[in-house]
């Protein structure tokens, strides 16, 4: 077995050494070397979003990606205003729960985990309700691993004049998301996904403007993104104790990053491994849950195979004893299961992981992975 499986999951995900070795020193939060770092990867990550500096800022957040989203939602959603959330997963489900959890107004359109959300759906809704403020909508819905019309859901709502919240976590780095073409008031992911970092951070790439009027909304201290903000304008230092170790992995990342193409190279690796997972899954008689143009290169989810001899614990031990930790799924809809093809993996780990679960199948005595 080897020491450190691949992690074919939706997060935390396989980094590189260099990344990893990033973390070999500690930093004084006051050290200029330190603060440069800070205002470096902010800067990179409002650039990723195709976001003007004087428009935008990119506000970190000490936890996991869904205190970002927290933050988003607590501090941008005004106390008298609304939100309404398009939901076709366990991520949208979150925003809704959420929302409730900090006392906003919310509403729901769900669409079942195997279909997109619905643009038309959204625009009746903001006809029929003048109370909606803003709208959530997740990018890649990772519960499923399907891609959202987020370009089409940002045009029915800037037209209806309503703000929007993307929770682009799975996708941010990877999957095109461009402020000069989408109009969106605020973007949540974190430093641990397709931007191949460690987990520890959040962040938010938000308008100023909203910003400065969200001033005094939120329902936390700690997840105040105005104030938080207004820490790194007043002295470019975090409010609180920042997670320095993950910053550095971070900066390392956003550099690595940036030297394979930015979103265009790190979207065409993680395409072409979504490739040869599905064609290999496939050639064994597996099946996707989703047609090939709703599937984003992310996570895919696939059917459980009807095969009495397969077993699903005794598939996910032995694929971990030959180096691939997959994940479970977590779907209504269908019994399925997901392998995730982000993180520091390319085509020989990705034909290697096909391999594995060829070779685990034979163990079995299982014949094919149909349904
Ligand atoms: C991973 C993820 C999150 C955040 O999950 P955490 O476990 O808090 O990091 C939120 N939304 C989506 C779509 C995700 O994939």
């Amino acid at each position: 077995m080897p020491a450190e499986p691949y992690l074919l999951t939706p997060g935390p995900l396989t980094t590189s050494r260099t990344v990893k070795e990033a973390m070999l020193r500690d930093w004084g939060s006051r050290d200029g070397a330190f603060i440069a770092l800070n205002a470096r990867v902010r800067a990179r990550l409002v650039e990723l979003a195709g976001g003007d500096a004087a428009a935008f800022a990119a506000v970190p957040v000490q936890g996991s990606g869904t205190f970002a989203v927290e933050a988003m939602i607590g501090t941008l959603v005004p106390r008298d205003g609304k939100l309404l959330v398009l939901v076709n997963g366990a991520y949208g489900t979150r925003i809704v729960r959420i929302a409730q959890v900090v006392g906003r107004a919310v509403a729901a359109i769900e669409a079942a985990e195997d279909q997109p959300v619905s643009p038309d759906a959204l625009e009746r809704a903001l006809a029929a309700d003048s109370a909606i403020t803003h709208v959530a909508v997740v990018q890649c819905e990772t519960t499923s691993g399907i891609l959202n019309p987020v370009e089409a859901v940002a045009e029915v709502t800037a037209r209806h004049g309503r703000a929007l919240l993307i929770d682009a976590m799975s996708a941010f780095g990877a999957l095109p998301l461009d402020a000069r073409r989408v109009p969106f008031e605020a973007v949540a992911a974190s430093s641990n996904k397709c931007l191949e970092g460690v987990p520890g951070m959040g962040f938010v790439i938000v308008r100023r403007d909203a910003l400065e009027r969200a001033k005094g909304n939120a329902h936390s201290l700690s997840l105040d993104l105005h104030d938080q903000a207004r820490g790194f304008e007043a002295n470019a230092q975090w409010r609180f104790t920042p997670p320095t170790h993950v910053l550095a992995a971070f900066d390392q990342a956003l550099a690595e990053h940036a030297a394979e193409g930015g979103v265009e190279g790190r979207g065409a690796r993680y395409a072409a491994n979504c490739r040869i997972l599905v064609e290999g899954m496939r050639a064994m008689g597996f099946r996707t849950l989703l047609p090939d143009h709703l599937q984003a290169p992310v996570i895919v989810t696939f059917r459980m195979p009807a095969d009495p001899a397969f077993d699903f614990p005794r598939f996910y031990d032995q694929l971990r004893e030959r180096g691939f930790v997959i994940y479970p799924g977590k779907l209504t809809v269908a019994d399925s299961f997901r392998i995730g093809c982000i993180g520091r993996l390319g085509a020989p780990e990705m034909q290697a992981a096909v391999e594995a679960v060829r070779a685990t199948l034979a163990g079995m005595a299982v014949a094919s992975g149909a349904p």
